[in-house]
């Protein structure tokens, strides 16, 4: 199954270098996935009306990549089948002031999805052990204690009926070059391109290495990372997909009972 491919298993190195971003197994190509998307789609559709609707269980989406990933792009495909009624996306920029005033993960709890709803974190706490370790934001001694913090509060949040699925967006180097050469020549792109994407670049394989510590140390049995490879958008789409139909037609979700019996009633 597709999904123990992309399973980073707890316990195991994760591995960067031996996966493939190009990756689009179980497909040969893009439109022997169409009929499968396009399912799964109108299932994530239903399956969330029942999770509303069941109220015992929350769903937490983790994107996580690099910059020109596809993280926008993902949420994007998702909300043609999400309803924004029963779900909310927050983006996590960089702390403001308050914000770093309080633990790192003050911020991230309030932004949890309540049981019913589907929560989708663009960037999340994990910011707090790769950005901030290669940019050397904290000092190692606060960073380096954080993946048991992260471990601590994702277990509370599992243990508090919340699925957490936590996606890696997989792209290339070469990858990424063609992304921002496309927002750079590309007038209606250009305001993508921000500084912040080029001097970033230059810390490739740094970051490589600190999401390699931060999937490894994080993988658990009860909130499992997952490497999406994603320089093929429509791969990623498909992918991050089935993880969500998955995830919540293993709730075993329920419709309520019924109030009225409907061979009793007469609608007037
Ligand atoms: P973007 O996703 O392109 O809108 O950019 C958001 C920026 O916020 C990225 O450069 C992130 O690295 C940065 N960011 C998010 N969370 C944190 C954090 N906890 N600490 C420092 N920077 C962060
Ligand atoms: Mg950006």
């Amino acid at each position: 199954m597709s999904r123990e491919r992309w399973l980073v298993p707890p316990g195991v190195r994760a591995a960067l270098a031996d996966r493939h971003p190009d990756d689009i197994a179980p497909f040969a190509r893009r439109k022997e996935a169409r009929e499968v998307m396009a399912a799964d789609l109108e299932r994530l559709r239903d399956l969330q009306e029942r999770l509303y609707v069941d109220g015992r269980y929350a769903v937490l989406l983790v994107l996580q990549g690099m910059d020109t990933a596809g993280k926008d792009g993902m949420i994007r495909h998702l909300s043609s089948a999400i309803d924004l009624a029963g779900a909310e996306v927050t983006s996590f920029k960089t702390p403001h002031s308050a914000e770093l005033r309080q633990d790192f993960l003050w911020r991230i709890h309030q932004r949890a999805p309540a049981r019913g709803r589907i929560g989708i974190f663009n960037r999340s706490h994990y910011e707090d052990v790769i950005v901030v370790r290669v940019k050397n934001l904290a000092p190692p001694p606060v960073w380096e204690r954080r993946y048991e913090h992260i471990n601590a509060f994702e277990r509370l949040l599992v243990d508090s009926d919340t699925v957490v699925i936590k996606c890696f967006l997989y792209i290339s180097k070469e990858e990424q070059r063609e992304r921002l050469e496309a927002r750079r020549t590309t007038p209606e792109k250009l305001w993508k391109l921000t500084p912040s994407d080029i001097t970033e670049r230059r810390f490739w394989d740094d970051y490589m290495a600190a999401y390699e510590d931060a999937l490894t140390r994080c993988s658990t049995e009860h909130a499992p990372w997952f490497v999406i490879p994603a320089n093929n958008k429509w791969f990623r789409n498909y992918a991050i997909t089935r993880l969500m139909v998955e995830a919540l037609e293993g709730l075993d979700l329920k419709l309520p009972e019924p109030t009225v019996d409907p061979e009793s009633v007469v609608i007037e």
